[in-house]
């Protein structure tokens, strides 16, 4: 499962931050699989043995994966995935599709029911836009067979 740091591309947020600014919420260690800074870098976090802490009702059974970024200088939610971030996102999920060929390559938002806007934009909302990227889209060759495939008669209905 694909998030972002919910960090601007003003602000730098080292692998280091993060796991500090998680070690600091009582968890045992940074929350994700791996962490993808803006230079490219993978950083790897929990081992995949590991139950990540970056999903709530779906750590058991995913992988969490997070780029630095999301947000623009503003502050709006936004793909900020620099040219190096792309690939070493691809090359990773390259890789790990073809050691778990049938896991679902998704992002947080995928997942997190659409809560109602009250007219104001709390932090806590941006998780409905993490990882600010279509997943399902940018990654579709990356995923299990017959995923995006719709019914052949639905053109039909
Ligand atoms: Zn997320």
């Amino acid at each position: 499962m694909l998030h972002c740091s919910g960090t601007r591309t003003t602000q730098s947020y080292t692998f280091r931050r993060c796991k500090e600014d998680h070690l600091k919420r009582g968890w045992k260690d940074i929350g994700y699989h791996y962490y993808i800074t803006r230079d490219g870098q993978v950083h790897e976090g929990r081992p995949l043995w590991q139950e990540g802490a970056h999903c709530k009702g779906h750590n058991k059974h995913s992988i969490g994966i997070c780029y630095e970024g999301g947000l623009d200088a503003l502050g709006n939610a936004c793909d900020t995935r620099t040219k190096a971030q792309r690939e070493s996102m691809r090359a990773l999920l390259t890789r790990l599709h073809d050691q778990f060929p049938s896991t679902i390559i998704m992002g947080h938002r995928d997942l997190s029911p659409d809560l109602d806007g009250d007219g104001h934009v709390e932090p806590e909302e941006w998780l409905k836009f993490c990882p600010c990227f279509d997943a399902l889209w940018d990654y579709g060759d990356l995923e299990p067979e017959g995923l995006l495939d719709w019914p052949s008669d639905s053109m039909e209905n």
